[in-house]
């Protein structure tokens, strides 16, 4: 029944799969020889199958385990070097039909604030944001085709690309909405989006269909085979996730590879991100309600393995997580991190202060995006406002290509100093101006080809000069 190769969820996500993988690594996770194949697999780079990765995960002998985490962030500075993209989420509306128990918009919150961000308001957002530096956007919406049909979405994507307020400018708009039609992939495709991100939330199907009592969600095939259709649509770059605590967590890491493994099966071309959400307290939503939930010790395994199992694959962790937890999990794997976050509809202009009350999670990482900045550059990283892949018609297989090959470091690192320079002449605050000119100054020298350094240091001094947006 198990086939990665099918177009129907029940068979990429093979629910008898998912067990005999859980059995196999329970059978084996003690299995010395074996987990030393398995690593010398993995310290080839290419990857790893959920049965192999499920082992690593399970694994509990202490000297492997270090080996473990020692080769996930070997594999993280070989693929991504020390640098970290930036992002924020942007939420145009809190209307929705569904009834998600774990989210605070379900259809049945009669006390939440509603709101549906209109033109001006957007407006207003996207210029506070462009304000604080960002550079790229995921927008997200609860689903509702009388509130956001697909055509407020697609008004609002034109609008936020349109908005250049000072040296501001949004120049990715990922987008989160809910699982839709190939013919709706295809406008959002056309509309010049960069990652479709859909949160399987959790693949066990009968979790699934309890979790989402009401409302489109819970038709469990529809969700699942998202990516399929959206991949038809056009759309090159889809981002996966699944939010740990709904479920046991072994469960979701095998299929979240199964998935992984069918995308790459079926479209030649794996995901272009994994996030790692965990669930959190919001409005009348309780965590502690959830008997899945998983301690940072779980969390940051999961966050290595993933690395291991999928090298190509950027990982994402939001301001869901603290700063000590971000401090701690960014090594294994993290490519893309958000900063001075707002989650509730309208919250970059008008943030809640006083009682989070339309909030779709707490944010645990209340920093601004300027402390983010600084701290991220403190302990090593360099902060990357880059967006210039999608912009350059490097997405899907043509990304995947450059960065199998490793070729993607001449681009990425002299962007990220590029765009980096932008931030600290635009918007840092003069002690993270500071820090980011000596970092420059100094990362310049790890640019690996003579060619391009020449072509950043003269693209760097154009920057001081006011000219923008340079990339390769
Ligand atoms: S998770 Fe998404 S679909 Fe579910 S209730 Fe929240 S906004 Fe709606
Ligand atoms: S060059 Fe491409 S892969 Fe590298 S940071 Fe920029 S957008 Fe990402």
């Amino acid at each position: 029944m198990y086939n990665p190769k099918s177009m129907k969820a029940e068979e990429f996500i093979c629910h008898e799969e998912v067990l005999d993988t859980l059995r196999y690594a329970d059978t084996h996770k003690n299995n010395l020889e074996l987990i030393n194949q398995i690593l010398d697999k993995a310290r080839l780079r290419k990857g790893l199958s959920h049965r192999e990765a499920m082992i690593l995960l399970d694994c509990d002998i202490p000297e492997k385990n270090q080996e473990i985490f020692a080769l996930a962030e070997q594999i993280k500075k070989d693929f991504y070097g020390n640098r970290i993209v930036m992002f924020a989420p942007l939420y145009l509306s809190n209307y929705c039909v569904n009834g998600c128990v774990y989210c605070p918009y379900h259809a049945k919150n009669k006390h939440i604030a509603r709101k549906k961000l209109t033109q001006e308001e957007l407006v207003r957002e996207v210029t506070a944001l462009q304000d604080m530096g960002h550079k790229r956007l995921a927008i997200e919406a609860g689903e509702d085709p009388v509130n956001n049909p697909i055509e407020y979405i697609l008004e609002c994507i034109k609008i936020i690309y349109s908005i250049k307020h000072k040296n501001g400018a949004i120049r990715r708009v990922n987008v989160n909405i809910a699982a839709t039609t190939v013919e709706n992939y295809r406008k959002l495709h056309e509309a010049g989006i960069g990652t479709y991100i859909l949160f399987q939330e959790t693949y066990h199907k009968e979790s699934y269909e309890k979790l989402h009592p009401t409302g489109p969600k819970h038709d469990y095939a529809y969700h699942t085979e998202a990516m399929d259709r959206a991949m038809e649509g056009g759309i090159d770059d889809v981002g996966l996730g699944v939010l740990f605590g709904l479920e046991r967590y072994r469960y979701e890491f095998a299929a979240l590879l199964m998935h992984a493994e069918h995308l790459e099966a079926v479209h030649g071309v794996g995901p272009h991100t994994i996030s790692v959400p965990r669930i959190k307290h919001a409005d009348d939503i309780d965590p502690s309600a959830f008997d899945n939930g998983i301690d940072d010790d779980i969390f940051a395994k999961l966050v290595a393995c993933i690395r291991i199992a999928v090298p190509y694959t950027g990982m994402i962790i939001s301001t869901r997580e603290s700063k000590a937890c971000r401090e701690k999990i960014i090594h294994y794997g993290i490519s893309q991190i958000s900063g001075g976050s707002k989650t509730s509809v309208g919250g970059y202009v008008e943030p809640e202060e006083d009682d989070h009350k339309s909030e779709q999670f707490d944010v645990s990482d209340k920093r601004t995006l300027d402390e983010v900045v600084r701290w991220l550059m403190e302990i090593g990283y360099i902060p990357s406002f880059c967006t210039a892949c999608y912009r350059e018609g490097r997405t899907g297989d043509r990304f995947m290509s450059l960065c199998k090959n490793m070729q993607i470091h001449n681009c990425c690192l002299p962007n990220a100093l590029m765009t980096l320079k932008e931030y600290l002449i635009d918007y840092a605050s003069p002690e993270t101006q500071k820090i980011g000119e000596e970092l420059i100054k100094c990362e310049l020298n790890n640019i690996p080809k003579d060619k391009v350094r020449k072509i950043a240091e003269d693209n760097l001094q154009n920057i001081e000069q006011g000219k923008r947006d340079f990339r390769f």
